[in-house]
């Protein structure tokens, strides 16, 4: 089952000047975008996923955008997280991400908020959303992301990536799998720092972007039910069939 898409808001003839190549695409056009200009779309962290998810987000002239990352930029985020700039080292990541998106795109709107999802701030983060896209590195983020967007009924895109592999999967609350199915603890082997390189956050943050976009659109099938699972140092995709775990503490009930 879908998502309502967000009401419209009416396009004036500059957004039309600028989305104008995106209307031929059948199934999208003029009403297309006229919800996602009335949306708002919640991205966990601007890092190397959740800066790209963003990026295409402002481009494809989403209306609003809540952003949460916490940190100022360092010159070990600059091989991935494109929103960040060498001149920005030792300021504030969101603040330099947020100057980078309305270079693109001065129409949007940001709700900017200089700290990581956690327990105390998540309800109101995700109350902001029609869409939440999760991109932080973090399961104890991921997990209260995950709730939270069960608990208020929002559709949840998960994109997560390790060396050269990523995944992508769309968690619409009481119909497909939610995060803690998957994993009902955090992988033991998991670190904050993980090696990866930049091409492999942009390819997967594009694809969890282009989620973003149908959900709010109704253009085409979400990843719903079903995991994107690619390799890039092959280049084997695979689509990993999903089920909802009976008895799953966050999803068992909605
Ligand atoms: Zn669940």
């Amino acid at each position: 089952m879908m998502m309502e898409p967000p009401s419209p808001r009416p396009l004036d003839d500059a957004d039309r000047t600028i989305w104008d190549w995106q209307f031929s695409v059948p199934g999208f056009g003029e009403r297309g975008q006229e919800h996602l200009k009335g949306a708002s779309v919640m991205v966990s962290r601007v890092g190397g996923l959740g800066g790209i998810v963003a990026y295409e987000l402002a481009a494809a002239g989403v209306g609003r955008l809540v952003l949460a990352h916490a940190g100022d930029v360092k010159p070990s985020d600059l091989n991935r997280q494109l929103l960040m700039t060498h001149d920005a080292i030792g300021t504030s990541r969101l603040a330099c991400a947020v100057h980078r998106l309305k270079e693109l795109n001065p129409r949007l709107d940001v709700l900017a908020v200089e700290e990581n999802v956690s327990d105390a701030n998540v309800a109101g983060l995700v109350a902001e959303a029609d869409v939440v896209v999760d991109c932080a590195p973090l399961f104890v983020e991921r997990f209260a992301m995950n709730r939270e967007a069960i608990r208020q009924g929002k559709p949840l895109v998960e994109c997560a990536m390790y060396e050269l592999q990523g995944q992508v999967t769309t968690v619409l609350p009481g119909t497909t799998p939610c995060l803690a199915c998957l994993y009902p603890e955090p992988p033991p082997a998991w670190k904050r720092e993980f090696p990866v390189f930049g091409a492999v956050s942009g390819a997967i943050g594009c694809i969890g972007a282009m989620e973003a976009i149908k959900l709010l659109s109704g253009l085409g099938e979400p990843l719903a039910g079903r995991m994107l699972s690619i390799d890039l140092r092959d280049v084997r995709t695979q689509e990993i069939q999903i089920h909802r775990r009976p008895g799953c503490p966050v999803c068992a009930e909605a």
